[in-house]
């Protein structure tokens, strides 16, 4: 997908500042920040939300979620921190390459819900 400015990332295409990277996951720091921590996890394959996964994705899922818990850890979210998948137009979705939001900080985030 070299449409896709995820896609494009994932590559080297367009410069990140990647936290970490496997054959299956990259996770990069998000260039406007809501949170003193707030990094994207994605897989690199294409999926453009979470509306169209399919079971065949569930490992690569596994891999996505289970990065975003250690790199929170490791990057400071020792006690605690949020994920979020804006997932289509009513989710607010603005890049359509799934990507889990994780934020945290020393501080205790503002209420959402
Ligand atoms: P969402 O699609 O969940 O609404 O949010 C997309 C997120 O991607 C936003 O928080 C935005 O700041 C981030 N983003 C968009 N373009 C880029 C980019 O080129 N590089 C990085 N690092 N983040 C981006």
């Amino acid at each position: 997908m070299s449409d896709c400015i995820f896609c494009r990332i994932a590559t080297g295409e367009i410069p990140s500042r990647k936290i970490y990277e496997d054959d299956h996951v990259l996770a990069f720091h998000d260039i406007h920040p809501v949170a003193p921590v707030h990094f994207l996890v994605i897989p690199k394959l294409h999926i453009p939300s979470m509306a169209e996964l399919l079971p065949e994705h569930v490992e690569v899922m596994g891999r996505v979620m289970t990065t975003a818990g250690r790199l929170a850890h490791e990057t400071g979210c020792t006690d605690g921190f949020r994920t979020i998948v804006n997932t289509g137009r009513v989710g607010r979705q603005e890049v359509y390459h799934l990507h889990v939001h994780v934020l945290g900080g020393p501080e205790v985030l503002p209420a959402m819900l």
